[in-house]
């Protein structure tokens, strides 16, 4: 299980992801992929 991102462009046409469970935002998906992992792993643990 994957916990998805949103997307936000802000008015300089930037692409950001934003973690929906704490509102940290990123520049690319690698970014914050490596966050999830680290900080909301606990989530898919229990699965
Ligand atoms: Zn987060």
């Amino acid at each position: 299980m994957r916990l998805k991102a949103e997307k936000i462009t802000n008015k300089h046409g930037d692409v950001f992801l934003r973690c929906p469970r704490c509102g940290k935002l990123f520049k690319d998906s690698k970014s914050y992929t490596k966050h999830v992992n680290k900080a909301h792993k606990h989530l898919f643990n229990k699965e």
